[in-house]
């Protein structure tokens, strides 16, 4: 049985009742081109522990298994369970955890598996948490070697966007403080079924030794960047009220930065960011 053949997710579907579920993300990859390239490209080797987001009917967790030490994948939907018993049937170096993955602890997982040398995070993500999941992913600094993951690829366009222009987003900034980005793969929305209505990128974050800049404090460092964002059309005098902090000190801070407060987010670099962040910081109560 090819699990990435449309017959075999009929027949799944047919056999257990299964139906694809819109709101859980579920558009299942059938083209076996795609899955080798994200294993390729995630450059995965037998010394590596895989965490998968979201295996689906394991089309990609078999390919990386074939390649891994071990995949640990996470499931958001009870549904596939049976499915996945079938599907993964006499592999031994596989374990599906029922969850969701926005809510667990991925270091934990990697710190169950000391003898694997390799750890990479993959995943087809589901197109309605990509961001969240990549957040989780990036702010939770998990260890991971690399983190190869398909997305809209409207999103990939996005988190790609330089610091400073007219794309970039909240999520852009946190990723590229944490990692450098690879784009691995362009996929049309043939390569799926059901068919999504967008296309897809798949992106390769590699952890950077060291962040791009240096902050004093990364939690604050982070909410600042989310709080620039938060309302995209206001100025950032205005929009830094999300933190809470009042006008009078978001002037101070603003100053203390050498950035206007009529600029916008999106016109910052990560190092304007970076003294922002440091001032709010100086200024902590
Ligand atoms: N990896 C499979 C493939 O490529 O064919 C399935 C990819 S499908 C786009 C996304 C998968 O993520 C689905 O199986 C869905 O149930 C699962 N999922 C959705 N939300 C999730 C969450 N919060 N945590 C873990 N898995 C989730």
């Amino acid at each position: 049985m090819k699990l990435y053949e449309p017959q075999t997710i009929r027949y799944i579907k047919n056999k257990y009742g299964f139906r694809f579920s819109k709101s859980l993300g579920q558009n299942f990859l059938t083209d076996v081109s795609v899955i080798n390239g994200i294993v390729s490209g995630a450059e995965i080797t037998k010394s590596d522990l895989v965490v998968e987001i979201g295996p689906g009917i394991g089309v990609l967790t078999t390919a990386c298994a074939d390649a891994a030490g071990y995949v640990m994948s996470i499931e958001i939907d009870r549904e596939l369970e049976p499915v996945l018993a079938e599907t993964l049937t006499g592999y031994e170096n596989i374990e599906i955890i029922f969850g969701d993955a926005l809510k667990t602890d991925i270091s934990a997982l990697r710190a169950e598996h000391p003898e694997l040398t390799g750890f990479k995070i993959v995943g087809n993500l589901p197109y309605y948490i990509t961001t969240p999941i990549l957040t989780h992913l990036v702010e939770a600094d998990t260890g991971a070697d690399s983190i190869t993951i398909m997305m809209q690829k409207e999103v990939a366009d996005r988190i790609s966007a330089p610091a400073g222009s007219r794309d970039c987003g909240a999520i852009s900034i946190c990723v590229q403080y944490r990692c450098e980005i690879e784009r691995v793969l362009e996929v049309g929305k043939e390569a799926f079924m059901p068919q999504p209505k967008v296309d897809s990128a798949v992106l390769k974050l590699i952890p950077r030794k060291e962040p791009a800049v240096k902050v004093k404090d990364e939690k604050l460092f982070f909410e600042i960047v989310k709080a620039g964002f938060s309302q995209r059309r206001k100025t950032l005098r205005n929009s830094l009220k999300t933190t809470g902090r009042s006008r009078e000190d978001i002037d101070r801070f603003l100053e203390a930065a050498g950035i206007e407060g009529e600029r916008r987010a999106e016109t910052l670099t990560l190092e304007e960011f970076a003294a922002l962040a440091d001032a709010f910081c100086g200024g902590k109560a």
